[in-house]
C-alpha cells in the first residue's frame, strides 16, 4: 500500500486532502502541531473507516529536529513514503510598516522552512524508491502578492521557487514536485477575516463564491495519482478566477 504524509492535517484543507487521498487508497500519516488539534475531531476515525491505515504524528514542522525524528518514525511505521503534501501554514497579517520582526520570522519558519525540513528528510527516501510525489501548498498571495500579507506572500512565493528547483533536482529520480496556489477557501484560517475583508475578496472572484476544501483536495488527488505522471515544476492556481 502506498503512503501519503500530509502536514497540518487536523483540520481545514489538510484534513480534506487526507480524506481524499484515503479514498484514493493511500495509507495516511497525519501531522499537526499538538495533540489538542485532534481533540473533538473525528478525522482519524473517518479515514480508518475508508479501510486504510491512519496514524497521527505530532510535530512542529518548522523545527528541523522534530521533523527528522517524525519522518524516520513514519518510514519505520509505513515502510514507504510515496506522497508528501506540505500543507501546514499560518497567517500573522499586517501592513509592512507595522509588521513585527517576530511575526515575520514566525510565518517564514512555519510556512517556508517547514517545506525545506520535510523535503530534505523525505526526498532521500523517495530517491531510493525512485518514485514519489511532492505537493507544496503555496497561495495566490505568493503568485500575485497581497497588501497586508508581506510575510505570508514572501513565504508562499519562496515555496514556488523551492518547488521549481526541487522538480529540476529530483525529476530524473522519478519524483514529481508541484505547487498549488489556492485563492480564498472556506477554512478556520479564512474565518479570521472580517466580513468587510471577505466581501472585498468575493468581488474579485470571477465565480462569485469562495472555494471548498474538497476543490483543493481534488487537484491534490490528481497530482498524487497516475494521471499527472508527466506534470512537474508547476504551480496550479485554484481560485475561481480570483484576480488580485
Ligand atoms: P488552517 O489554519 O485551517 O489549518 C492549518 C493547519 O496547520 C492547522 O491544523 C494547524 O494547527 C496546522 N499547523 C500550524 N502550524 C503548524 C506547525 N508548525 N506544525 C504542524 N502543523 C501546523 O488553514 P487552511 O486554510 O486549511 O490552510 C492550509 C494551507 O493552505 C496553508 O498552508 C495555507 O497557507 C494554505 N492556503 C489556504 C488558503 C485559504 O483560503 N484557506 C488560501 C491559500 C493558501
Amino acid at each position: 500500500m502506498a503512503t501519503a504524509v500530509i502536514t497540518g492535517s487536523a483540520r481545514g484543507i489538510g484534513a480534506a486532502i487526507a480524506q481524499r487521498l484515503a479514498k484514493d487508497g493511500f495509507d495516511i500519516a497525519l501531522n499537526d502541531i499538538s495533540e489538542k488539534s485532534f481533540e473533538n475531531n473525528d478525522i482519524v476515525e473517518k479515514i480508518k473507516a475508508l479501510g486504510v491505515k491512519c496514524q497521527v504524528y505530532i510535530a512542529d514542522v518548522s523545527d528541523s529536529a522534530q521533523v527528522e525524528e517524525t519522518v524516520k518514525k513514519i518510514k519505520e511505521d509505513f515502510g514507504t513514503i510515496d506522497v508528501l503534501v506540505n500543507n501546514a501554514g499560518i497567517t500573522r497579517d499586517g501592513l509592512l510598516a507595522r509588521m513585527s520582526e517576530e511575526n515575520y520570522d514566525l510565518v517564514i519558519a512555519v510556512n517556508q522552512k517547514s517545506v525545506f525540513n520535510m523535503m530534505k528528510n523525505v526526498a532521500p527516501i523517495m530517491m531510493k524508491q525512485r518514485s514519489g510525489r511532492i505537493i507544496n501548498m503555496s497561495s495566490v498571495a505568493g503568485v500575485h502578492g497581497n497588501a497586508g500579507q508581506f510575510n505570508y506572500s514572501a513565504s508562499k512565493a519562496a515555496i514556488i521557487g523551492m518547488t521549481k528547483s526541487a522538480s529540476k533536482e529530483l525529476g530524473s529520480r522519478g519524483i514529481n514536485v508541484n505547487a498549488i496556489a489556492p485563492g480564498f477557501i472556506k477554512t478556520p484560517m479564512t474565518d479570521q477575516l472580517t466580513d468587510q475583508q471577505k466581501k472585498a475578496i468575493l468581488d474579485l472572484i470571477s465565480m462569485r463564491r469562495y472555494g471548498e476544501v474538497e476543490e483543493i483536495a481534488g487537484v491534490v488527488s490528481f497530482l498524487a495519482g497516475p494521471d499527472s505522471s508527466y506534470v512537474t515544476g508547476q504551480v496550479i492556481e485554484i481560485s475561481g478566477g480570483l484576480s488580485m
